[in-house]
């Protein structure tokens, strides 16, 4: 078999400066800790405009597809968006998006294990505090939206960030960390994890 086994997946997390100042770490980390991820990186820091306008171009389909999301946002309300062209609406929220994640530092991680990316996904909930579903890191500890948001002309305040694809996560991690950040190691519990059999509990 060629292809990288799944529990060797990675993904590249942000706790954005309101998670911190919310206190909210032990909490974030706590949740992808407890479904069985590994941490593989972490550093504090407060990033420049470059590195979070460098972040979120990285990927050239982001403007069109936040710029869509965010107008479908509003349409499932009944609202009008502010625009209905999907790259000005992008424009103005990286713009927003640079002034909120350089205003205080942020906690920058990689996460590891099965399926790492789409977990940590499920686990954070959906871009919108107020339509993430309960249970969700988005939907219970935080009550933006995309209404308010932009009554303040502001980013939503969402306390996360998680990388949206395999790829996405690959460039983000090399983008945020430089190879000798991330430790390769092993936890005890990867065995009950991924182990093919779960021989060696019983007996001595
Ligand atoms: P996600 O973080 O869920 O992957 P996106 O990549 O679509 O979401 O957007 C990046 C971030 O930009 C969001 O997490 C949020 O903080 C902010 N954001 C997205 N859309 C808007 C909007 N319409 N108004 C203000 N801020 C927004």
């Amino acid at each position: 078999m060629t292809e990288k086994h799944h529990k060797l997946e990675r993904t590249f997390v942000i706790i954005k400066p309101d998670g911190i100042q919310r206190s909210l770490i032990g909490e974030i980390i706590g949740r992808y800790e407890r479904i069985g991820l590994k941490l593989v990186a972490m550093k504090m820091l407060v990033p420049t405009a470059d590195m979070v306008s460098k972040h979120y171009t990285l990927d050239p389909g982001w403007f069109e597809a936040v710029g869509q999301k965010s107008i479908k946002g509003f349409l499932d309300k009944g609202l009008t968006p502010p625009t209905n062209d999907p790259q000005k609406l992008a424009e103005d929220i990286l713009n927003r998006l640079v002034k909120y994640l350089t205003s205080g530092p942020v906690i920058a991680m990689v996460w590891q294990g099965a399926h790492a990316v789409k977990i940590v996904r499920k686990i954070t909930g959906g871009t919108e505090p107020l339509t993430s579903d309960v249970g969700t890191i988005r939907g219970d500890f935080v009550l933006d939206s995309y209404q308010m948001s932009e009554f303040d002309n502001r980013s939503i305040r969402n306390l996360v960030h998680a990388s949206g694809s395999v790829k996405e996560a690959e460039d983000e991690i090399l983008h945020w960390f430089t190879p000798e950040e991330i430790v390769d190691y092993k936890m005890i519990s990867e065995e009950v994890l991924y182990a093919p059999d779960m021989k060696g509990i019983l007996g001595q």
